[in-house]
């Protein structure tokens, strides 16, 4: 795949409460650049959250992020998330707007590229994903993994430096979940920086440099994938991957 300018991302002490529920209690998270951090953990321990602290969709209580060793809590929240591409479970594109109008719009709007540009970056971007011929399609005739993988092909069209992965495959049906791995994959071992929050213990197993595992809103164990699946250290993180496992 093509050479993904790319970020080294710091979460710092990160805390965030939802008014009495005190949902990230001190979060570190970094991820070097060029390296895929996977983020494991039940549900309702603060996964979403962190990530949606991390780009500034949400602002933390206290903490720090830093992006290539620079505290970004002072810039501009949307320059921010221009800088860090995010996939969602579920795919968020604009039903009434073909593909390529999902992929390129972005492109007009926030990189101001004419109209021109924008439709062949657009058309690179989906060929990238295997679906340049969906160009004129529109999000319900595709299948949930040609969805996501537009929604993959326009968060990359913005060039981020950092993707997020928050469950990309948890709404696909068991026979499209291979693709959008896939995907993620190649982008992974294409030098894409990313932090990708997963169910999918083989992804986070045999892609991911490193593994965090949370619960109840802080980190429980971090490290290298062997460590985290073969030398579980805490019971809650045994009891967790005997859950899943
Ligand atoms: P996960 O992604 O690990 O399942 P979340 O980050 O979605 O966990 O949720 C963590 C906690 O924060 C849960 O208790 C959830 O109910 C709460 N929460 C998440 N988003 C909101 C919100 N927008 N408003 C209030 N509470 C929220
Ligand atoms: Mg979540």
């Amino acid at each position: 795949m093509t050479e993904f300018t790319s970020g080294t991302l710091t979460g710092k002490n990160l805390h965030l409460s939802f008014g009495h529920n005190h949902v990230l209690r001190g979060i570190d998270l970094h991820v070097e650049k060029g390296t895929t951090a996977s983020v494991i953990g039940p549900s309702g321990s603060g996964k979403s959250t962190l990530l949606r602290v991390m780009n500034r969709l949400i602002e933390p209580d206290q903490g720090d992020i830093l992006l290539d060793g620079r505290s970004v809590l002072k810039d501009n929240p949307d320059e921010l998330r221009q800088r860090i591409g995010m996939v969602f479970q579920q795919f968020n594109l604009f039903p009434h707007k073909t593909v390529l109008d999902n992929v390129s719009l972005a492109l007009r709007k926030l990189r101001k590229l004419s109209k021109d540009q924008a439709r062949d970056e657009a058309l690179e971007q989906l060929d990238l994903v295997g679906l340049k011929h969906k160009a004129d399609a529109r999000p319900a005739n595709l299948s949930g993994g040609q969805q996501q993988r537009v929604a993959i092909a326009r968060a990359l069209a913005m060039k981020p430096e950092v993707m997020f992965f928050d469950e990309a495959t948890s709404a696909l049906d068991p026979e499209l979940v291979k693709g959008v791995l896939a995907l993620m994959t190649d982008l992974a071992k294409g030098g894409m920086t990313m932090v990708v929050v997963t169910h999918e213990m083989g992804f986070s197993r045999n892609v991911s440099d490193t593994v965090t595992f949370m619960d109840a809103g802080v980190v429980v164990e971090s490290g290298p994938p062997e460590q985290i699946f073969t030398a579980p250290a805490t019971d809650r993180l045994k009891g967790f991957l005997s859950d899943v496992l």
